[in-house]
């Protein structure tokens, strides 16, 4: 396997040139958004520049191009995930309306109440408040799969768990906060030995690991644009087309209907149903781009250079007296939660931005897993395939600085 040539991967990325406060940047903060290299801008700005108009709008030379560029992207995701149609492709604005989509129009016709909603104990919130909103609807119940102080799901309860109540199960493949990879192939195996379908949040899993939803067998896939190196704005939901073309419908307007009038509409197949009025037409060619970018590169390239980051972080910060990570899984995506005795996280985060070093601190959209680790908040570094040992070093003397500085 050859390695990736990072020094000329960063050239990509104007923003890693920068000075903040005197001192270069280090971006470690992918797992809030990562970075677009400048051929995704490159032809998000042609498209605004020389191509911009509206999709799916009849017969000028510049919609149909249009819609070629934009349908080309919804393949490259079909592509990219390894699902069998662009059917089965919709686009959204991101992992939350995915989920939100999935919850109001799967979840409404399928929960009824005294139903069962199953989730992972180290959900992000885009992931529990959906399911929230629904079961206090239907008066429905949540359940909620358990994890060890290392950040791994307890999966002896599971069949347990899964009753015949148990409408559908959502989990995250990659946590946020403590970046365990869950097993959610046998997570799903185990939940359709029930016939219960699974919603897998993959935000944080596919700018990481290769995704292929059809070996996963999973039912839905949600993930964003802006952390695969792609814009905001963007997002994707991918569902089996059984269950697309079984849903009703969501937003209602343009764009979504066969044909409309005041006695009756119809509506288009699976995805467009799913995908009233103009979408983010420069968004998703992006989102196509950064596809491309990083197949370029090569997937198991950047996992391998990721990983190394993660091992060389862990190691190094493992050695700071008094700091803790959390999330000790066996098999880790490159995000990194600590907490230092004696700091607040938000003070450890200020700290480190002083010295240009990007990193995230707060309690990451994931609320019960700061309660199940007895936390209010943790300072998180990620990893993207940008970044270098170099940088690592430097996160390591800041927070060594800070400690230094609160002693
Ligand atoms: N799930 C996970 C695991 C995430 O990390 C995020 C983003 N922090 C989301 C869902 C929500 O993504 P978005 O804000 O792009 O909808």
């Amino acid at each position: 396997l050859k390695t990736l040539d990072v020094a000329a991967v960063r050239k990509d990325f104007p923003l890693l040139s920068r000075i903040l406060h005197g001192k270069p940047v280090v971006y470690l903060d992918s797992a809030v958004s990562g970075q677009m290299p400048v051929p995704v801008i490159d032809r998000m700005t042609r498209y605004q520049r020389e191509e911009h108009t509206n999709v799916h709008r009849g017969v000028s030379t510049l919609s149909q191009e249009a819609t070629d560029f934009y349908e080309a992207a919804r393949e490259k995701v079909r592509r990219f995930i390894g699902a069998g149609s662009v059917k089965e492709i919709v686009w959204t604005r991101g992992t939350t309306e995915s989920i939100n989509l999935v919850a109001q129009t799967f979840g409404r016709t399928a929960v009824k109440a005294g139903d069962e909603i199953l989730l992972s104990a180290m959900e992000h919130h885009a992931n529990i408040v959906p399911w929230q909103m629904l079961a206090e609807e239907k008066g429905a119940v949540l359940k909620v799969i358990p994890m060890n102080d290392a950040g791994e799901l307890l999966l002896d309860s599971l069949d347990e768990l899964l009753t015949e109540r148990t409408k559908i199960v959502g989990v995250v493949h990659v946590s946020n906060v403590l970046g365990t990879v869950n097993p959610v192939k046998e997570i799903i195996a185990r939940a359709h030995a029930k016939g219960v379908p699974v919603l897998v949040d993959g935000a944080q899993a596919v700018p990481h690991l290769q995704v292929d939803v059809k070996d996963l067998d999973a039912d839905f896939y949600a993930f964003s644009g802006h952390k695969l190196s792609g814009p905001t704005g963007i997002g994707v939901l991918y569902g089996k087309l059984a269950h697309l073309e079984a849903m009703p419908p969501w937003h209602g307007g343009g764009n979504m209907i066969r044909s409309v009038s005041w006695e009756k509409t119809t509506y288009m197949a699976a995805p467009g149903k799913f995908e009233a009025g103009t979408p983010p037409i420069a968004a998703a060619i992006g989102l196509g781009a950064a596809i491309d970018y990083l197949e370029a590169l090569g997937l198991d390239r950047i996992a391998a250079h990721e990983h190394d980051l993660l091992v060389y972080a862990t190691e190094r910060l493992t050695g700071i007296p008094g700091l803790r990570i959390l999330g000790t899984a066996k098999d880790k995506a490159s995000v990194i939660s600590f907490v230092v005795d004696g700091i607040h996280p938000h003070d450890m985060g200020s700290l480190l931005d002083g010295e240009g070093v990007v990193v995230r601190a707060g309690h990451h959209c994931a609320q019960p897993v700061m309660t199940r680790f007895k936390v209010p908040a943790t300072t998180r570094a990620s990893f993207a395939y940008f970044n270098t040992r170099d940088e690592v070093d430097v996160l390591v003397s800041a927070v060594e600085k800070a400690i230094e500085l609160f002693q």
